[in-house]
């Protein structure tokens, strides 16, 4: 398997080429494999799952477990995919804007209202969802609550599901959401799991963060399964994962690299 290298700030331009969407150039660019794998696919849509937590070793190491991303692997492409930020906030406005943290200044939710009340129309702020929107396509977000509400105003369908104790049922509900969103023919959903990301912070086996993984693989199945033929599929962690003393025990000197790195599995393919 061929195994390719990215920015997480290569998403957005991607997914603009991919969908003749215009924006103002970010800082990142179009991934040239993505593009040519895409040229041979009668595609349409673009559904971008962030799983939180995905490093790129943490996702060969579960790969056994992840059925459902391993097909997608199969017919796709995976990228070690470099990501500037270890905490959730700054690298998922990365993946949505095109932009590094020093660009875009987002590192929490409250960040994107101080940011925008500074300059509404700054381009840097502005993510893909919004870029499509603007050109009247059926965009869809389904993430937490304060986030979602982060978008009000600028894209006509935002799902958010309130944070808990609970993160099953909480991917649950998202995974619910974005299944109804994508019987609007929607052109781009953009959803968040977060079971992964919790799991490493409380677990304390191997065990139970595979149970974490298996959780967000049927979740992302159950997505997969319910898009429209020619869609094409992105899914990417946010940063590697957080205790990383307690996984990193065992770990190969490469994994640590890669931990160190903070290089995060892309996953890219077309159902
Ligand atoms: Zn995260």
């Amino acid at each position: 398997m061929m195994i390719f290298e990215c920015l997480i700030i290569d998403i957005a331009p991607t997914i603009s080429r991919l969908l003749n969407i215009p924006m103002i150039r970010p800082t990142g660019k179009p991934i040239s494999e993505v593009l040519k794998y895409a040229k041979k696919k009668d595609y349409k849509r673009v559904i971008i799952i962030v799983v939180d937590g995905l490093g790129y070793s943490l996702y060969i190491h579960l790969f056994p477990i992840m059925k459902n991303l391993n097909e997608l692997v199969k017919k796709g492409l995976l990228f070690k995919c470099k990501s500037p930020a270890t905490i959730t906030s700054p690298a998922i406005a990365s993946i949505f804007t095109g932009y590094p943290p020093d660009e875009h200044k987002i590192y929490s939710t409250a960040d994107i209202y101080a940011e925008r009340a500074k300059d509404s129309e700054n381009p840097k702020l502005k993510s893909i969802m919004e870029w499509a929107y603007r050109m009247r396509m059926n965009v869809s977000a389904v993430i937490e609550s304060g986030g979602a509400e982060s978008f009000r105003g600028r894209i006509k369908n935002f799902y958010g599901v309130p944070d808990s104790e609970d993160i099953l049922d909480y991917d649950r509900r998202i995974t619910k959401y974005a299944v109804s969103s994508l019987k609007e023919k929607t052109d781009i959903l953009a959803v968040h799991l977060r079971t992964l990301d919790r799991f490493s912070h409380r677990a304390k086996n191997w065990e139970e963060l595979k149970s974490a993984a298996k959780e967000v693989d049927e979740n992302s199945g159950n997505i997969f399964r319910n898009s429209e033929k020619g869609t094409i599929l992105f899914i990417c962690g946010d940063h590697v994962i957080h205790g990383g003393e307690k996984w990193l025990k065992n770990a190969t000197e490469e994994e640590i690299k890669n931990h160190r790195q903070n290089l995060v599995a892309l996953i890219v393919g077309c159902n």
